[in-house]
């Protein structure tokens, strides 16, 4: 037999390709692509993951001594060959080391061995019957036996089927005799986890039962007619499952929901995993409720606030085939499912998808990945999809399929407008208008939810009398005030100026700064109405699971008048006593330095706008603002997210900014202030002459900056950055493999770190 040689990446090491050791005889079964193994590196004792595995080696320099893998560590491949696929397309991508992305998908010091899935009697479904006919179906007890099964994908284990259902051997037996179910012994045996084997003998988990109705709440509600026509759209899609991006574009409360789940049943009966990813815990902790309901211990929760022990766990439930549906936030879109053959995207345009450190990855863009490597549907959804959707669809490589009304037709809240200019006193927190709104809210016994848009994005300047921020003279994007050195900047291209001592643009003396906290609303909110309770939710007050879901709960339970807070009170929640939604200060998104602010503002404006009114009361929302006649706001005030669509792409494509190009920032930091100014300056250069030379071979690459990054200095590291512009995916990735190749080991850049940060968020 030829000596067998395996491809291994170093988990946690920067190397950005694989080493080669040989294949120990009495491991050459067990090595496969994927499987973890440990390996010799230098003197220590190193785990890595087979890339692959061969009989012959490429050319190595002769000073390369090929050593023999000691051992592997599990019993079967920890990553299934798709995920595998994955990482390697998020490294290069991503410009990120293999080892440490597959550091970061497996979770940190999981060691459980992979094993055979658990065992015990099988039970299968033989025939497919009619649950309201057939001979051995006439009591409850064998229907509910049968649906279980089916929604187990027609296989489960006795034992799990004894936990969600009360003595079931008597009709159990009847439907063995009738050859409705019949028994297979599942034999426990290495690598059961492979598809073929989990298909074969053991079962797949079974479902759990449903809450207070019982099963039968699946069937109970009846579709709209628009959620029927979105599941027919998607069938074909599921029966043969293949890649295909679906955006389900639906207004707040169309119930988008429900066809989540009823995708993820659909998946269930057919045998196969399923992958929902939701923004952030906050909403997980109310979809994981609904989710938990229907699929019960089918259903694995992965989100970063999880302990360590039971991220190890679902990894292992989820790896093994124990469960096949994922709900979880970002890092989720990692998570090695079994026959994954549907992807849910909820909230595609959420910003939160985009991780913002080490692995700078959207999780968004990553799903769809995956679904091409798994041939699987991704079904985005969203009541506002992103610009880049907006356009994939426009460009028929995303199928839309469109929920314009709200469940049993309940109309979606109007908005009122209060011109803050008009306004004058009162801090400019609360207006004559939004002061009454509240107060009448609290009396009738309702609930009122207030928002305030606070993204930190620092002190700003407005003219009090055009309403007109201070921008850049040449980007459309609102200066930051500089305190250290007085002056206002341009956190895109660098220019700076002092602050003018007249607005810019209609002359006048009325320049006033911008941007106040939750803190100092709260503080007017019981200034104003003494009795109220108040909850408030931001980053400062809400640290941890435990306290959101004791916020939620106070607001559920009719424990508070006023909910405040920002960005995490306008998600997804479906609270029906709040009737008052008041927008405190719709515009601080607006002068966001940034090409994507007048999208994340009108997105934001929708959604906390369809908070009000979900439940019987129609709702009211009231929104503040310095320029009610900005398009930005125009939109969200007409709830018109089209015209907004659609003007915002022309626009787009006038400045050339994505989706008609791509975008990178690359970020230099150092502790020293002056090696960070330094070793940006010096990658400018790098890029440009790079980029020179790019445009030579008539490939277009722009470099922006250096500039000061928006928040200049964090954790202790100044930072600065730039921007690169392609025109092709392609071509950025050419040229940034070609600038990292050339600055690797150069001595210039060894006091600052570089961060690349490929189709950032935002330009800050
Ligand atoms: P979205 O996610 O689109 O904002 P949800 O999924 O939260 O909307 O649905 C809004 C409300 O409508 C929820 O309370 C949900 O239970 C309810 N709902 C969804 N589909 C139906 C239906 N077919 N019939 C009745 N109520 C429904
Ligand atoms: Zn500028």
């Amino acid at each position: 037999m030829a000596e067998l040689f395996a491809e291994v990446v170093i988990m946690g090491t920067a190397l950005n390709k694989g080493l080669h050791y040989s294949i120990p005889s009495r491991l050459a079964a067990k090595v496969q692509p994927g499987s973890r193994v440990s390996v010799e590196l230098g003197k220590r004792k190193a785990a890595g993951i087979v890339l692959c595995v061969g009989d012959s080696l490429p050319e190595l320099p002769d000073t390369i001594r090929i050593r023999p893998i000691r051992d592997t560590i599990d019993e079967a491949p920890a990553m299934p060959p798709d995920l595998l696929k994955l990482c390697r397309w998020v490294s290069e991508y991503y410009f990120y080391p293999l080892g440490q992305v597959l550091d970061l998908v497996i979770p940190f010091g999981w060691s459980e061995p992979v094993g055979p899935a658990p065992n015990g009697p099988g039970l299968k479904l033989v025939r497919l019957v009619d649950c309201q006919a057939g001979e051995s179906l006439k009591s409850e007890k064998s229907k509910e036996i049968v649906r279980l099964l089916r929604l187990a994908g027609g296989t489960a284990l006795l034992r799990d089927l004894r936990k969600l259902c009360k003595n079931p051997d008597y009709s159990l037996k009847k439907l063995i005799r009738d050859g409705v179910i019949a028994v297979e012994e599942s034999k426990a045996r290495p690598g059961a986890d492979t598809p073929a084997s989990s298909k074969a003998g053991t079962a797949s988990p079974l479902l759990c039962k449903g809450g207070q109705g019982g099963f039968s709440n699946l069937w109970a509600l009846e579709l709209t007619e628009d959620q029927g026509a979105a599941l027919d759209q998607t069938a074909p899609f599921m029966d043969n499952p293949s890649f295909q991006p679906f955006v389900l574009y639906g207004v707040t409360g169309s119930g988008k929901t429900e066809i989540y789940l009823r995708l993820v049943e659909k998946a269930v009966q057919c045998g196969n995993g399923s992958l929902v990813l939701v923004p952030e815990i906050g909403i997980s902790a109310q979809m994981e409720s609904i989710f938990r309901e229907r699929f019960g211990a089918g259903l694995a929760v992965w989100h970063s606030a999880l302990p360590e022990r039971e991220r190890k766990r679902a990894w292992a439930d989820i790896r093994s085939g124990r469960k096949k549906i994922v709900l979880g936030a970002r890092s989720a879109v990692f998570m090695p499912v079994q026959d994954l053959k549907l992807i849910i995207v909820d909230e595609e345009h959420d910003t939160s998808y985009k991780q913002e450190d080490h692995l700078r990855y959207n999780a968004r863009d990553v799903a769809l990945m995956r679904g091409k490597i798994a041939g699987a549907p991704v079904v985005m959804g969203s009541a506002t999809p992103s610009i880049q959707t907006v356009h994939g669809c426009a460009e028929k490589r995303y199928r839309s399929i469109l929920l314009p009304s709200r469940v049993m037709n309940k109309p979606l809240p109007e908005f009122e407008v209060v011109d803050m200019k008009r306004e004058g006193g009162g801090q400019g927190i609360f207006s004559f208008k939004l002061r009454e709104a509240v107060g009448e809210t609290i009396r009738s016994g309702r609930q009122a939810l207030l928002f305030l848009n606070r993204r930190g994005y620092g002190k700003y300047y407005v003219c009090n009398a055009c309403g007109q921020a201070l921008q850049c003279a040449s980007c459309s994007v609102t200066l930051t005030y500089h305190k250290k050195d007085d002056r206002l900047r341009c956190h895109y291209c660098g220019w700076d100026t002092p602050l003018p001592e007249r607005c810019p643009v209609c002359a006048h003396a009325a320049l006033f700064p911008h941007g106040f906290g939750t803190e100092k609303v709260e503080k007017e909110v019981k200034r104003l109405f003494p009795d109220a309770r108040v909850v408030r939710m931001d980053r400062d007050t809400i640290n941890s699971q435990d306290r959101l879901l004791s916020a939620l709960d106070a607001v559920r339970s009719g424990k508070a008048d006023v909910l405040l807070g920002t960005q995490m009170v306008a998600k997804g929640h479906d609270f029906p006593n709040i009737t008052l939604v008041g927008i405190i200060n719709a515009d601080a998104g607006l002068q966001a330095p940034d090409f994507r602010a007048g999208e994340v503002l009108v997105q934001l404006l929708i959604q906390v706008a369809g908070r009000a009114g979900r439940g019987e009361q129609p709702g009211r929302v009231i929104l503040q603002t310095y320029n009610p006649s900005h398009f930005t706001i125009e939109s969200a005030l007409k709830l018109d997210y089209d015209g907004f669509c659609r003007e915002e792409l022309m626009s787009r494509k006038i400045l050339q900014y994505p989706p008609f190009t791509r975008l990178l920032k690359m970020l230099v930091t150092s502790p020293v202030e002056q090696s960070a100014r330094d070793g940006a300056r010096l990658l400018a250069v790098v890029c440009r002459e790079k980029a020179d030379r790019f445009r030579n071979t008539g490939r277009s690459v722009a470099v922006l900056g250096p500039s000061p990054a928006a928040y200049v200095k964090l954790r202790n590291r100044f930072r600065q950055h730039l921007f690169i512009k392609t025109w092709t995916s392609s071509d950025m990735q050419s040229f940034i493999d070609c600038v990292l190749e050339s600055i690797k080991g150069d001595p210039s850049f060894r006091s600052v770190q570089i961060t690349v940060d490929r189709d950032p968020a935002t330009e800050m």
